[in-house]
């Protein structure tokens, strides 16, 4: 159906090169999109064939996203490269696991940096072409189940994530009115690399699956799909929402 169509559109995808990322990159390119992607292993092998099995174009960007004067770059590459930018996807993020006593500065930073900082930049770089296009665009944060709750040993990460649903709204109520849409997807417990520990661990991983209404953990194209519906004119009224795709996780 049209109205899910992303044709003759550019997507920037942050953390492209795996999980999450790199179904969203496939699920965009399905849907017309050509895609960017960002990641700093500089691994694109994986990801390039989603995007170029629907005819669209794909270009990879190495860079870390904790170092804003590489963040700062993206978004003039991606436009020199592909012509123009209209949807920014804020995906990348990592967790560090530790107690709240135990967590470093560093640590703290870097976490901040990389799920946090890095996005608000971006979104900042991408409106201000948006703006200069004048044809609006669409962000979407990858934010997460510790958006809303507070998670376990992870504090760092919950805080940077609530963020993130912060930033999600401010930035809405300021564009909206500009036809750019900032909205939020809350993954639930999805089967990446980022949620390996758990899976790891018997008693947790249990104690998750049993949890989840829908009885099995997530898979990265589960997220596919509400990012791409996020992107489209379909969901053009949506402004500053955070959604939740958690196998039925916050409704228990
Ligand atoms: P993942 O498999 O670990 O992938 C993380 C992606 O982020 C990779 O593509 C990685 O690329 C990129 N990345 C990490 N650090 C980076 C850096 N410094 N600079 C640039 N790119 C960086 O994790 P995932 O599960 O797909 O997570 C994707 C997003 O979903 C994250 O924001 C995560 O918090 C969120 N989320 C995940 C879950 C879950 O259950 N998995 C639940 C809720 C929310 P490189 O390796 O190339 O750097």
């Amino acid at each position: 159906m049209e109205i899910f169509r992303l044709d003759g559109q550019v997507a920037m995808v942050t953390g492209g090169t795996a999980g999450i990322g790199m179904a969203i990159c496939g699920c965009m390119a399905e849907a017309g999109a050509d895609v960017v992607a960002v990641g700093s292993s500089g691994h694109f092998d994986d990801v390039r064939p989603l995007v170029e099995m629907h005819g669209r174009r794909f270009h990879g960007i190495r860079a870390d996203l904790a170092n804003m004067d590489e963040v700062r770059l993206l978004v003039p590459e991606t436009v020199d490269v592909l012509g123009r930018i209209d949807i920014l996807v804020n995906n990348a993020g990592i967790i560090r696991r530790a107690p709240s006593i135990d967590v470093s500065e560093e640590d703290w930073d870097t976490v901040m940096n990389v799920n946090l900082k890095s996005a608000f930049l971006l979104s900042q770089a991408a409106a201000r072409v948006f703006m200069k296009q004048g044809s609006g665009g669409r962000i979407i944060n990858i934010a997460s189940l510790l958006s809303f709750q507070g998670g376990i040993l992870v504090p760092s990460y919950t805080a940077s994530k609530a963020g993130l649903a912060g930033i999600t709204k401010a930035l809405a109520n300021e564009w909206a009115s500009q036809a750019i849409n900032v909205n939020a997807i809350a993954p639930g417990y999805i089967a990446t690399a980022n949620t390996q520990a758990l899976r790891d661990d018997p008693e947790r991983s249990k104690s998750i699956l049993e949890r989840i209404p829908a009885g099995r953990w997530g898979e990265p194209a589960d997220i596919g799909g509400m990012a791409v519906f996020l992107a489209s004119p379909a969901s053009k009224y949506c402004n500053g929402g955070v959604y939740p795709v958690d196998g039925g996780w916050l409704g228990r």
